[in-house]
């Protein structure tokens, strides 16, 4: 028996029956888990319009009254991490262990939104002229819409609902299609938190969905993460209708290792950064740029390390590394293996061979490693997103920065030196948003905010943090003259703060 994956709309999952519905997969096994609803202009309407009505009545709850949600719903949240971490690793694949890391992250976010009152103070001034105050506030944007991918269902959601609800506005979510299950079950704590009917509702879908929420009138801003091809579409069509967009795209990282650098220790975070979650993250190491003689020993401490790690059913005690998230992606990922020994790349380390303690039918592909990769080979141009890791070779530094420097994609980077003056040269000359030294995966705590440069980045925010108050509020700046008999008359010059 497949379940159904419904919307949830105004508080409530949908009743009706939709037109068309794609197949959810459980990636360790193979075996088709689900079948969600893929929404049509109607239901995108009829969600967008519960949004609306929630809004007017939220906008205005105190922020003691929206606080308390929030706390409510990290508290629950917490809870029940081990629930919703088993729902991500029966959709998408990761292993227990990474999907409750993904939902410790998620709950940075929420603690963040968790201080709405003290992030939307705004500023004062008195007597800016006489007996006249000028003063800002920050109020919500309206109806908003969060389009989030398929690599982490509960953590990137979350990155904005949190903020966008605590900030006073209302939410239509439309998460990824091919593991939709998290994101209703995070919209049924939502509402034992207490959060009104309407105010966050989930949409399921396909680019129907997308495109029904990029040209609806009333939604006013638009959060998207996904490939740099759909993030660029969004960014265009959404601001082409008037709305606020940020849209984050792909990435293809570099951990840059110079000379100086502990080669266990950077060994050790390739390993962890490149095939962590099956290379199925934004942040994943996928290219580590050995500068100098660093290539050899650290080709062979990587390739010690890859054939350690245990693939596997993500559910199996002990596994490290699960299945890619479709039988077609693993396929297109696959298929770049085949593509780096045509163009010449030495196959370090053939991932198809590696051991499986799984089902045969799982969507599983080994760690892979490529050395002298060169950037005009298709397995360093893609954004491959999946176990296969590229070593560069460069003789210096500078190789190193200006190789960085010329890829399109700027979305995370890392150098491991023992240099801290190499390292401070590093974060202030490299064109990449989140930078790691001697960390691999250098993704902002919860008070800072996450985006990248370049093509990994549509928009001026960042996600999360501050940038997140930012993005779903929009400033207004008030005038006011109280208690002054003379105002002066008729004056038709220009207002002068004499
Ligand atoms: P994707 O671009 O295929 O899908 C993202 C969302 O867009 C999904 O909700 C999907 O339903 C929708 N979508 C897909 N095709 C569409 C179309 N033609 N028109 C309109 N909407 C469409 O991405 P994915 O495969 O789900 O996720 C992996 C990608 O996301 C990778 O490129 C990864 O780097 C990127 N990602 C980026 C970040 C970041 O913070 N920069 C974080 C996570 C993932």
């Amino acid at each position: 028996m497949t379940k159904r994956i419904s919307h949830w709309i105004d508080g409530k999952p949908w009743a009706g029956v939709a037109q068309r519905t794609g197949e959810v997969y459980d990636p360790a096994t193979g075996q088709v888990s689900g079948r969600v609803d893929f929404a049509s202009p109607s239901e995108v309407d009829e969600a967008v319009s519960a949004a609306a009505r929630a809004f007017a009545g939220w906008r205005d709850t105190s922020l003691a009254a929206r606080s308390n949600v929030l706390f409510a719903f990290r508290e629950l949240l917490s809870a029940r991490r081990r629930d919703l971490a088993e729902i991500v690793t029966a959709e998408h694949g990761k292993v227990l262990d990474d999907a409750a890391g993904e939902i410790q992250r998620a709950l940075e976010a929420v603690e963040f939104a968790c201080g709405v009152p003290h992030l939307l103070k705004g500023g004062f001034s008195e007597n800016v002229s006489r007996r006249v105050d000028v003063y800002s506030i920050r109020q919500p944007l309206g109806v908003v819409g969060v389009i989030s991918p398929f690599n982490f269902p509960a953590m990137v959601p979350l990155w904005f609902v949190p903020n966008a609800i605590a900030c006073g506005n209302a939410v239509v979510l439309k998460p990824s299609e091919k593991d939709p299950s998290a994101s209703n079950f995070v919209a049924e704590l939502w509402a034992e938190a207490g959060l009104p009917d309407g105010v966050l509702n989930v949409l399921h879908g396909d680019k129907v969905a997308v495109d029904g929420l990029l040209t609806h009138p009333t939604v006013r801003g638009i959060s998207f993460v996904g490939s740099t091809p759909i993030a660029r579409y969004v960014y265009e069509t959404g601001t082409r209708h008037g709305k606020r967009v940020q849209a984050l795209g792909g990435a293809k990282n570099h951990m840059v290792v110079l000379p100086d650098a502990d080669l266990d220790l950077a060994a050790d975070a390739a390993v962890s950064a490149g095939f962590g979650s099956a290379g199925e993250r934004c942040m994943a190491i996928a290219v580590v740029v050995a500068v100098g003689p660093t290539g050899d020993e650290l080709v062979g401490k990587i390739s010690d390390r890859m054939a350690r790690l245990h693939v596997g059913d993500g559910r199996r005690t002990g596994c490290e590394m699960g299945p890619l998230v479709t039988a077609a992606h693993r396929d297109r990922v696959a298929s770049y293996v085949d593509s780096g020994v045509g163009s010449g790349a030495t196959l370090a380390v053939d991932g198809r061979d590696h051991p499986v303690d799984g089902s045969s039918d799982g969507f599983w592909l080994g760690p892979t490693l490529f050395d002298h990769v060169r950037p005009d080979m298709s397995i360093y141009t893609d954004e491959i997103f999946g176990p296969v890791l590229s070593v560069v070779r460069v003789p210096t530094y500078e190789s190193a920065v200006e190789l960085v420097n010329a890829n399109p994609y700027g979305n995370g980077t890392a150098i491991f030196t023992n240099d801290g003056g190499a390292a401070r040269r590093y974060q202030n000359e490299i064109e990449v948003g989140m930078v790691g030294v001697n960390v691999p995966i250098p993704v902002p705590v919860g008070y800072y905010s996450f985006g990248g440069w370049k093509d990994s980045l549509f928009g001026d925010t960042h996600a999360y943090g501050p940038d997140g108050i930012h993005f779903f509020t929009r400033n207004k700046v008030v005038t006011s003259r109280w208690l002054d008999p003379s105002h002066g008359g008729v004056n038709l010059g220009f207002p002068r703060n004499d």
